[in-house]
């Protein structure tokens, strides 16, 4: 049996194991249980060092996730975009295709948590569904495998996935989504990652939330990917008591381009039922990005979204670095906050005449140096 399979049967899933290994109640864990399934891979559990810690805190279930006055089920209303079962396709050119209903360890902020875990939401038997619709859908350039985790899934059902996605001359790119370089980095081995790299091209996007998941571990497995020629992006989802502060979020972003991964998305946590104390107000990301933008590499910076509810997609968020925009010149600041000023191109007032008939001119440099003492 390889190590990872070996992680997986190890792994925390009884709430009699888990309410005694965290002291817990056990008649709550099973609550928990019985709505959104509990996991935790031994390598993830080792991460913990404190009770209520980062690592702690997404996958340790918590009495509050019992709480119902709050939250959606379907927070982005992904079951109206849902053609086929296994399909979201809410984009133009691209679409969600849920492979695999598990995952090596299960988030307690879950977005998807109404069907993750569930065999019956997401299941092998609406994969070939999910693949005729993308055939016969010749818009759709860009397919996302996901989940739960397509990693999941044994080498021979991957490949299966990845073969016929290939087979479809529309579909450009391939991208997987998947938490197991994190979670259970041992399944990123060499027969996967060599069967991977003959669907290029392959991206994948990774879910790393805090730097001490960024292991020896997870090193070896990111590089193996690297090396495989994957690109590499990071989603984050910011969440409160995890990485709700900018110089952890700072040096996770560095530590992810030190093991050649991009930070892609950082997430706003959605507004998931039973996830309220997870959740952290709008202006915690905006200050994190404020606080990465400038102050380290660009290449680290990722884009702060919404997912907007109801199922608007993702929306990016910004820090008002304009101040003002007029017809002659754009008031912004930097990173530190000082003030600069860039001319705008013209409007057509603006030009002068100097003779009828003549093609009008652009402003003297006398005004525009005017124009930079306006403020
Ligand atoms: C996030 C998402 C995508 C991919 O979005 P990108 O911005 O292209 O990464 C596609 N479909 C759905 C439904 C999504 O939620
Ligand atoms: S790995 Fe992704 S799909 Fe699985 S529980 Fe975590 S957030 Fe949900």
């Amino acid at each position: 049996m390889d190590d990872w399979q070996q992680q997986l049967r190890g792994s925390l899933s009884e709430p009699e194991d888990i309410a005694e290994r965290f002291g817990l109640d056990v008649d709550m864990v099973r609550r928990i249980a019985n709505s959104f399934d509990i996991r935790i891979t031994p390598y993830y559990a080792g991460l913990i060092k404190n009770k209520g810690d980062a690592i702690y805190r997404q996958i340790v279930p918590d009495e509050a996730e019992l709480a119902v006055n709050s939250g959606a089920s379907d927070p982005l209303n992904e079951d109206n975009d849902s053609p086929v079962p296994s399909i979201v396709h809410r984009y133009p050119d691209r679409v969600l295709f849920l492979v695999s209903h598990s995952c090596a360890s299960y988030c307690r902020f879950c977005t998807r948590k109404r069907k993750v875990g569930d065999a019956t939401k997401i299941n092998p038997r609406y994969i070939d569904d999910g693949l005729d619709y993308i055939r016969h859908h010749p818009e759709i350039r860009d397919v996302i495998v996901s989940g739960g985790d397509p990693l999941m899934l044994s080498d021979k059902k991957l490949e299966y996935i990845l073969k016929s996605l290939r087979a479809i001359s529309h579909v450009q790119i391939i991208r997987i989504g998947s938490r197991v370089p994190c979670f259970l980095p041992q399944r990123i081995t060499r027969p996967l990652v060599k069967m991977l790299k003959k669907y290029h091209p392959l991206y994948m996007n990774v879910h790393f939330n805090h730097p001490d998941e960024i292991t020896s571990e997870s090193s070896r497995a990111l590089n193996l990917l690297a090396d495989a020629g994957i690109p590499l992006g990071n989603q984050t989802v910011l969440l409160k008591g995890v990485n709700d502060d900018p110089m952890v979020m700072r040096q996770l972003v560095q530590k992810l381009l030190s093991v050649r991964v991009r930070p892609y998305y950082i997430y706003q946590a959605d507004y998931v039922r039973g996830t309220e104390y997870l959740r952290t107000r709008v202006e915690k990301g905006l200050e994190i990005i404020e606080a990465i933008r400038g102050w380290t590499s660009g290449l680290a910076v990722p884009t702060l979204v919404i997912d907007a509810p109801g199922g608007g997609g993702k929306i990016p968020l910004l820090p008002n670095y304009v101040q003002s925009i007029d017809n002659d010149k754009v008031v912004m600041r930097n990173y530190k906050g000082d003030v600069f000023v860039y001319p705008q191109v013209l409007s057509p007032s603006k030009f002068r005449t100097h003779k009828k008939g003549q093609r009008p001119v652009m402003a003297t440099t006398n005004e525009l140096q005017e124009l930079h003492t306006l403020i």
